[in-house]
């Protein structure tokens, strides 16, 4: 069988056929086999094919986790025997269910490609034809015995895109989705065309599937006029959710009003995982970028880089399942794991210990970034002030065996700030993105020292780095 496609039909427009044999104008229902869907198609009985058939098949709007693991178990009981694997599905959640299983189906090294349609099969100008064609032809693709796409995808239209990245965008047009943040994988014209060097690597590990996810999960949107006591009530009422996507504006601004950000401290205080991600098609939240950030950064704040919020939300889902522990969630949420967004974010923190006058910390770079992935790096050092009124603190950033940065691109990375600190209580952002890349290259550490003639006292130190996946 290792010469055919699996397909998985789910339910949607693509898999109904008209309740009146030949009557095109009867009510569609959901077809009752593979031949019902093939019969009239000449073209797709001559392909290799064989088909699995939900027991309900259902409109995408019903699609559930449970929908999920059932996709990704008959994967995975089939994955030896096929060349790769074509799902049906409704175009409405196609995105979530595409998001989704790019999670958990892990180590993927075959083709699962997820199509669907706007108009059924039988009726005239129907684009699923040729949608299920295209699909299952990349789905059985092999060159050199190497499948060429090894990972979860949308077909629509003429395009492949990233699962993960793919968002439905028009409820009508044949060009239904799109992928703002990542280009396409590949183009069906005349020729079938994959960009080879857009896919993700092969995996190498044995290919297997985690099913664990937990949907205590919700998603808000921000808008002007919101009341903050709504937000409250909601999460004074619901006592177990575990996390929320907070849809923002432009690079994840949000009110800076205390009432609203009284309820993100309320909501991070209850130890649920906040991902901040943006209401723009395209774009990345940077927060700290304008003060319109900052206070959500301060409340505990995760960034979701550049995320859709199909991804975020199953992202989150998938996360909260595998562990209990909301740090190492936070942190897994900000670092890619199957090419769902541009760039890796990494924060390290280091609250005040006791006030001195030299305080000295240290973090090694993560190794999958060492030589020269970094491409953004800033330090920021919130409420600086000092015990006793003087004018100076320096801010030393130095390498491995702390050695100076000085001479990269003539950029100093020891700052004097010169104020009356006694009255600064403000952050302090100092970036370091020109050398960012030098950093990574150079040094397997990046050292932070205060310095004064005075003890100094601080909120919270954080560095923060950027880095190319
Ligand atoms: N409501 C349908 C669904 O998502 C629309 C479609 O299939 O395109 O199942």
């Amino acid at each position: 069988m290792l010469d055919k496609v699996l397909i998985i039909n789910t339910g949607g427009t693509i898999g109904m056929v008209h309740s009146e044999k030949g009557n095109t104008m009867s009510p569609l229902r959901p077809a009752e086999n593979w031949d019902e869907i093939a019969k009239e198609h000449l073209v797709l009985e001559g392909l290799a094919t064989d088909y699995y058939q939900f027991e309900t098949l259902i409109d995408s709007s019903d699609i559930s986790p449970e929908n999920w693991v059932k996709m990704a178990e008959v994967i995975e009981s089939n994955y030896n025997e096929y060349r790769g694997f074509v799902i049906l599905h409704g175009t409405d959640t196609m995105s979530y269910t595409a998001s989704a299983l790019s999670f958990m189906l892990k180590d993927l090294d075959k083709p699962v490609i997820i199509t669907g349609a706007q108009v059924p099969l039988q009726k005239p100008r129907s684009d699923a034809l040729q949608n299920l064609i295209t699909a299952i032809q990349i789905a059985g693709n092999e060159f050199y015995g190497i499948r060429l796409v090894p990972e979860v995808c949308i077909f629509f239209r003429d395009t492949l895109l990233r699962g993960n990245r793919s968002r439905k965008n028009d409820a009508r047009n044949y060009f239904g989705f799109s992928s703002p943040n990542y280009p396409s994988l590949g183009e069906a014209g005349a020729e079938l065309g994959i960009k080879k060097n857009k896919l993700l690597k092969k995996n190498e590990g044995n290919f297997h599937i985690e099913t664990a996810l937990d949907n205590r999960v919700i998603i808000i949107e921000i808008f002007p006029g919101l009341k903050p006591s709504y937000l409250m009530n909601i999460f004074e009422s619901i006592e177990d959710v575990k996390g929320v996507i907070l849809k923002t504006y432009g690079n994840g601004n949000a009110p800076t009003n205390e009432d609203f950000i009284d309820v993100i401290n309320f909501i991070t205080s209850k130890g649920i995982v906040v991902i901040n991600i943006t209401q723009c098609t395209t774009g990345t939240v940077k927060m700290g970028m304008y003060e319109a950030s900052t206070k959500l950064l301060d409340a505990g704040v995760v960034s979701g880089l550049d995320l859709t919020p199909e991804a975020a939300l199953t992202k989150l889902m998938y996360l909260l399942g595998k562990t209990d522990d909301t740090e190492e969630v936070k942190r897994l949420m900000s670092i890619d794991i199957c090419g769902e967004q541009t760039l890796n974010h990494y924060n390290f923190k280091f609250a005040q210990n006791n006030p001195a006058k030299i305080c000295k910390f240290s973090f090694d770079i993560p190794e999958e970034i060492a030589g020269g992935d970094m491409i953004e790096a800033a330090v920021r050092i919130k409420k600086l002030s000092q015990k006793n009124k003087v004018d100076k603190v320096s801010i030393i950033v130095s390498l491995e065996g702390d050695s100076f940065i000085e001479n990269i691109d003539n950029f100093q990375c020891k700052k004097k700030i010169h104020k009356n600190t006694e009255n600064i209580h403000e952050d302090i952002l100092l970036n370091f993105n020109k050398c960012a890349k030098k950093i990574s290259e150079e040094s397997k550490e990046i050292i932070v020292t205060l310095e004064s003639d005075k003890a100094i006292v601080w909120g919270d130190i954080v560095f923060s780095i950027y880095a190319e996946c």
